[in-house]
């Protein structure tokens, strides 16, 4: 069974409940009732990057 995670509430970012501050923005407040989640491998080729306004590879969510 996967492991759950939460989302940042401010980039998305998808991290392990265990983990207090954003890797990505360093924001500390997370949202457990997120949804749909993508996975950014390149974010200067990545569309989807861009619509979210990721600025970082690694997964987020859509919804959070
Ligand atoms: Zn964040």
């Amino acid at each position: 069974m996967a492991v759950k995670k939460k989302a940042c509430k401010n980039c998305g970012a998808l991290v392990d409940n265990d983990v207090n501050v954003c890797p990505v923005c360093k924001n500390n407040q997370f949202s457990t009732n997120w949804r749909g989640r993508i996975v950014i491998l390149d974010v200067e080729k990545s569309k989807l990057a861009k619509m979210l306004n990721v600025k970082k590879e690694g997964e987020y969510a859509i919804k959070k």
